[in-house]
């Protein structure tokens, strides 16, 4: 029965995001319509798990709005396939939802995601999280400092960072394959940002364009905030 609430509070949340343009294409729509946000929020927020909002996760961290994961699967033009990094675990629901769309099931070359948690409470909730719902399977989760990348998987198709960055961290932009997209929020710590996307051209080259006004806590780590 709560299940069932769950289920269609989640597809009412979809479409909202849909007819307010947020969610385009087809592949997010299935994996938002999918990954069961309850799952990864704590449980006296569950009945919470669907407000488009971020709810608090501990450690003064948050799982980021549905709507915010939405847009930055949008821009990492997420393929079946793609080798993603992620700096910035916390509650492990965006790895899961980029699980869904680069490993789907029956995928023949299912992809994977790599996601870096600073906080190690937050590694522990976030495999909890990303073992109960089965997206374990396709996330390598790693306790660290995520803007030094992970050189030993790396390079990516795509990366994301969750947290607010002074700039974009030197070793991500290495790290990152000819052709492949990086998102991430650079601007101020608790306060307005600015959602950057990075690409690499073929031939190496970076091009950086700005895509909207944010709100993400800092992030913290060598090429994070000192705070
Ligand atoms: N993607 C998350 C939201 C994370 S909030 C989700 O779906 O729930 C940002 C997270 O980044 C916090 O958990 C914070 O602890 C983590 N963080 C901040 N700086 C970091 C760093 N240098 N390396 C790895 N994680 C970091």
């Amino acid at each position: 029965m709560v299940e069932q609430r769950f289920e269609v509070e989640r597809k009412r949340l979809v479409e909202e995001l849909v007819s307010s343009g947020i969610i385009n294409s087809k592949e997010v729509i299935r994996a938002m319509s999918k990954v069961p946000r309850e799952e990864f929020v704590p449980e006296y927020l569950k009945n919470k798990a669907y407000i488009d909002s971020p709810l608090p996760i501990g450690h003064g961290q948050t799982i980021s709005a549905p709507h915010m994961v939405a847009m930055m699967c949008e821009f990492l033009e997420l393929k079946v396939g793609d080798k993603v990094l992620e700096v910035g675990a916390g509650s492990g629901y965006h790895a899961a939802v980029i699980a869904e769309i680069v490993a789907p099931e029956n995928a023949k070359n299912p992809g994977h995601v790599y996601t870096v948690e600073i906080v190690k409470e937050l590694v522990d909730f976030a495999r909890k999280n990303l073992e109960k719902t089965s997206y374990i399977k396709y996330v390598t989760i790693v306790c660290g400092d995520g803007t030094l990348g992970l050189p030993e998987y790396a390079p990516f198709n795509k990366i994301l960072i969750t947290a607010a960055a002074p700039k974009i961290p030197p070793p991500l932009i290495e790290q990152l394959k000819p052709e492949g997209i990086l998102v991430s929020p650079v601007g101020e710590p608790h306060f307005y940002q600015t959602l950057q996307k990075l690409v690499k051209t073929p031939d190496g080259k970076i091009e950086v364009s700005e895509l909207c006004g944010v709100a993400f806590v800092p992030l913290k780590g060598k090429y994070g905030w000192k705070i």
